[in-house]
């Protein structure tokens, strides 16, 4: 929907705009920060994926909170 949430999210700048489409680059360490930070669940790695849940920091509980 070309929100520009993922290329905002990669921290090494790897994701740049064309048409309104994100484009990645050869800089991707996997970090998976666009893939959890897209609201519409838009972006995928492959099959690996496909499914699962996308983790953000707001989820993330600390061990010594549990
Ligand atoms: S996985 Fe991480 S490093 Fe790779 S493009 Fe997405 S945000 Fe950038």
């Amino acid at each position: 929907m070309g929100c520009r949430i993922c290329e905002k999210a990669c921290p090494l700048n790897n994701i740049s705009m064309v048409n309104k489409k994100p484009i990645w680059g050869e800089n991707c360490t996997h970090c998976m920060a666009c893939i959890s930070k897209c609201p519409k669940k838009a972006i995928e790695f492959g099959n690996t994926t496909q499914g699962k849940t996308r983790y953000l920091l707001k989820d993330y509980v600390p061990v010594k909170n549990l």
